[in-house]
């Protein structure tokens, strides 16, 4: 099954993302990681990407294209793949079409945007594995430190409240016009993030099974 999540930033598409590829045993796409990545080894498509990135702007259309075409091309996703953080323009979407990529459902998880500012402000990644937590809702044992691996539990340069801003606006023009394009094409479900994260996960896997 081929998927794609979409949502604001902050959403919580990475983590649904990865319960959806537990569940279905798919792995699951994140441009967003697949960038950080590429810029944490300084590599060309991470030099090209970082300014972008830490602005809260969107990279280039044609550099994620390339990235995600590499990334489907592999083996391990022939029985399928969840997308997550990718289309997040309609030229992205219809470079999908383009790939012969058929997308067999799109769930949105809605969440106001207050309720994003606030996610994402005590938001804290782990430098190491990725592992995320929430200074308030879902605090690490020990302050800092990621329970996982006892790497650093930081924020991201870009969930600095002034980004956010800017993010949120780019989600809003860019990317939100993709719940109508996925409507119009009768593929697309939404799903309201409830507080619970294990709710919100509910909801999603009844979406996919439905
Ligand atoms: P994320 O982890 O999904 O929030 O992505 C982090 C950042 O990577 C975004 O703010 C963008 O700068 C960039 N990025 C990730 N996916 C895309 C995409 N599909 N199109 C353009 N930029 C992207």
């Amino acid at each position: 099954m081929n998927l794609i999540l979409l949502g604001a930033p902050g959403a919580g598409k990475g983590t649904q993302a990865e319960v959806i590829s537990n569940t279905l045993n798919i792995p699951q796409i994140s441009t967003g990681n697949i960038l950080r990545a590429a810029v944490k080894n300084g590599t060309e498509c991470g030099l090209k990407a970082k300014s972008f990135m830490d602005a809260g702007a969107l990279v280039p259309d044609e550099v994620v294209i390339g990235i995600l075409k590499d990334r489907i091309a592999e083996d391990d996703c022939k029985n399928g793949f969840i997308l997550d953080g990718f289309p997040r323009t309609v030229p992205q979407a219809e470079a999908l079409e383009d790939m012969g990529v058929q997308i067999d459902k799109v769930i949105e998880i809605s969440v106001p945007d207050e309720d994003i500012k606030a996610r994402l402000g005590g938001r804290r990644v782990c430098e190491s594995c990725g592992a995320t937590y929430h200074i308030e809702f879902n605090p690490p044992k020990v302050e800092g430190k990621c329970d996982k691996c006892g790497g650093n539990a930081v924020q991201r340069k870009d969930d600095a409240p002034e980004t956010v801003i800017d993010r949120l606006k780019t989600y809003h023009e860019a990317t939100a016009p993709l719940v109508d394009f996925y409507k119009g094409k009768g593929k697309l479900t939404t799903v309201y993030g409830q507080s619970e994260v294990s709710e919100t996960s509910k909801l999603v896997l009844e979406a996919v099974n439905a």
